[in-house]
């Protein structure tokens, strides 16, 4: 396996390589969520191509006073693991080496990631969308593959390739859950005892949401916001579980839900537990 730091090391590799590629980006600290998208691009790639994950915590998509700096970094357990799950090529650049001192060029994706986590974190989509398209122009993937778990990642990166032309394939992967239900995420790290042990609310009441749903049916007379309440009650039940937002969406424009229809749901939510932020999300279908 390689390991790349530099921009112009990877332009070159990505010349001398004829297969197919397909890339995983990640902020590290690699749990078994980002390992399942790892598998998902070997399976995608072939015996033939390559999976390229970069490792990169992107200063651009973090808020002022976010964890960037605390932001977990285990380089070399992040790189045994690559190795472990067969990527051919990582890619770990810093920020110096990412962004010119004096960059002024940001993508901004307008209507797809101005709600949800939109709100709650100014600017932080305008971070991912720029530096995935840098990714993309720098490894020329034919396909990538973004977790369900940020499903309005996921949708916006989908339309910045859609509305800007990116020749990639966008996959997406099922959220990956401890045995409680609680999302894996690096963020789980920042929890005390007593917060991981609350956290799996969220999932209990994404499925006690969905669960209504499913069950009451299209005639059954329950509307988004009456679920929404349920969920609500539940998760107020839980004394450090604050709720940043929690909303039953249209599953590809994110507009809240007045009512049910034929296309479908997402819950998503954003809950804090002390200082951590976790999200997750559940469709009909989804993990
Ligand atoms: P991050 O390192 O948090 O930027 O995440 C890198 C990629 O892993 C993103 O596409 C995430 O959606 C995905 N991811 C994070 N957590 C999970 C999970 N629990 N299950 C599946 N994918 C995940």
């Amino acid at each position: 396996m390689k390991v790349i730091t530099r921009k112009a090391e990877l332009r070159s590799w990505v010349q001398k390589d004829g297969g197919a590629r397909v890339l995983v980006p990640t902020m590290g600290a690699l749990h078994a969520g980002h390992l399942s998208l790892l598998d998902r691009a070997r399976e995608k790639a072939g015996p033939n191509g390559s999976v390229i994950a970069s490792i990169f915590v992107n200063p651009v998509q973090f808020g002022p006073h976010e964890d960037y700096d605390s932001y977990p970094r285990p380089l070399e357990a992040d790189l045994a693991a690559c190795e472990a799950r067969g990527c051919d090529l990582v890619f770990v650049p810093d920020a110096r080496e990412m962004y010119a001192g004096d960059a002024s060029v940001l993508i901004r994706e307008s209507n797809l990631s101005t709600g949800l986590c939109g709100s709650s974190r100014p600017g932080h989509f305008d971070g991912v969308c720029t530096v995935v398209a840098k990714l993309f122009n720098l490894a020329q993937p034919h396909a990538a593959v973004f977790g369900e778990k940020d499903y309005q990642q996921l949708a916006v990166i989908r339309r910045m390739v859609r509305d800007l032309d990116f020749p990639v394939e966008i996959i997406g992967g099922p959220t990956v859950r401890e045995k409680d239900g609680l999302a894996m995420s690096s963020r789980n790290a920042y929890l005390n005892e007593k917060e991981r042990a609350a956290a799996p609310v969220i999932h209990r009441a994404l499925r006690f949401g969905r669960d209504r749903i499913l069950r009451s049916g299209k005639s059954g007379g329950l509307s988004p916001a009456q679920v929404l309440a349920g969920m609500v009650l539940m998760i107020e039940q839980e004394p450090l579980a604050r709720i940043d937002y929690l909303k039953m969406v249209h599953p590809q424009t994110l507009q809240p839900l007045e009512d049910f229809g034929e296309e479908g749901f997402r819950i998503i939510a954003a809950v804090f537990f002390g200082k951590t932020r976790l999200i997750d999300n559940l469709g009909a279908e989804s993990a």
